[in-house]
């Protein structure tokens, strides 16, 4: 199968996508991911930019040769807008902040557990999800700690969800000692904004467009001026999100088909620009997309549900999951969908041993 757009390796180049608005790649290396997009949104006062990239040298170094091609410093960044809290959109924020005194923009709700508070979510971006159903979920090198475990009784990944490493490398972490102080700042934002708040950046209005779902705290900005949707992981071209089941309280699959409802009936887009991959015209078309292929994963839960009776986590995620997927984050989504499943009344769960299990509700 040919790479995925969101697969190729970070360019060089630096391209005006639109008046006033640059892509710039910068390099990754994640399952399935080899680029993140970095937005340089240009108007008189300076840059602001969008997802500066992983922590690190190399993607620092990448950041200021991009900024250079354009004509700009480092300096010359007054703000910088995260989308949420997955390190490959917030690895430069801090370091920004920093050097270029420069604002940070997210959602009220972003947190990571970098925060002197203690957040309690975060770790690298999970994108493994295929429209074709061939996913890439447990390729990340989890590196579980600690005696919690997840409701079907596994390991927790820190990485996945509501984990957090052991205080101590918390401590390590913001004291840059991980990393290294040079290339590594907590992304303290400055500035965190509402839905609906109205921005001003590249001689537009942008609307705050709250759209949690891979993550709680993810912020889509929207100009209606000219319909581009900055859309971070939220839509992606040819991917779809890490929808995990590891958040506390509440359905994420529901909030995040929420969330593509509300982009996808966003008056006028003409553009969107995701964090990995191309730029793409047809915004309604691909959240409807997005959303068919979760309903299809729901269905064949449920066929599997059908076939099985009463089955655990484990087993449904590997009717859903091809085998090289199987793992935590096949698990994860799969257990967001079972959740969805059992919230709207079409299953019911139960706890055996120190297992979860699922079955259908009988129809009356
Ligand atoms: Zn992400
Ligand atoms: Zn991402």
């Amino acid at each position: 199968m040919a790479a995925r757009q969101e697969q190729e390796p970070a360019s060089t180049d630096v391209v005006e996508v639109a008046p006033d608005i640059l892509r710039m790649q910068l390099p990754i290396s994640l399952p399935g991911l080899g680029h993140v997009n970095t937005y340089a949104l240009c108007d008189e006062r300076g840059v602001a930019v969008v997802d500066p990239g992983l922590p690190g040298k190399a993607s620092w170094n990448a950041l200021v040769d991009r900024l250079g091609q354009a004509g700009y410093r480092v300096s010359d960044v007054h703000t910088v807008i995260v989308t949420h809290s997955h390190p490959d959109h917030f690895g430069g924020a801090g370091l920004l902040r920093h050097k270029a005194g420069a604002k940070v923009v997210t959602h009220r709700a972003f947190r990571t557990w970098l925060d002197p508070d203690e957040g309690d979510d975060a770790g690298p971006d999970e994108i493994d999800d295929r429209p074709d159903g061939e996913h890439e979920a447990g390729a990340h090198d989890h590196e579980a700690e600690g005696p919690r475990s997840t409701p079907w009784n596994r390991e927790m990944p820190w990485k996945a969800g509501t984990f957090r490493p052991p205080l101590k490398r918390r401590m390590q972490f913001r004291a840059g000692k991980i990393l290294g102080q040079r290339w590594m700042r907590a992304p303290e934002p400055s500035h965190r904004v509402d839905d609906a708040d109205v921005l001003t950046f590249a001689g537009r209005e942008w609307v705050a467009v709250h759209t949690p779902g891979h993550t709680a705290d993810h912020l889509c900005l929207y100009s209606p001026a000219d319909g581009i949707v900055l859309s971070g992981d939220h839509v992606l071209p040819t991917i779809t999100p890490h929808i995990s089941g590891l958040v506390s309280g509440h359905d994420p699959l529901t909030e995040f088909f929420g969330s593509l409802d509300r982009i996808g009936s966003l008056e006028g887009t003409t553009l969107a620009l995701p964090a990995h991959g191309h730029p793409f015209t047809d915004v309604p078309g691909r959240c409807a997309e997005i959303r068919t292929h979760h309903e299809e994963r729901l269905e064949t839960l449920r066929e599997a549900a059908r076939g099985l009776g009463e089955a655990s986590v484990v087993e449904l995620s590997k009717h859903l999951f091809k085998p090289r997927s199987w793992g935590q984050m096949a698990e994860s989504e799969t257990y967001a969908h079972l959740e969805h499943l059992r919230m709207s009344g079409e299953m019911v769960s139960r706890r055996v041993d120190e297992d979860l299990h699922y079955q259908l509700v009988e129809p009356a």
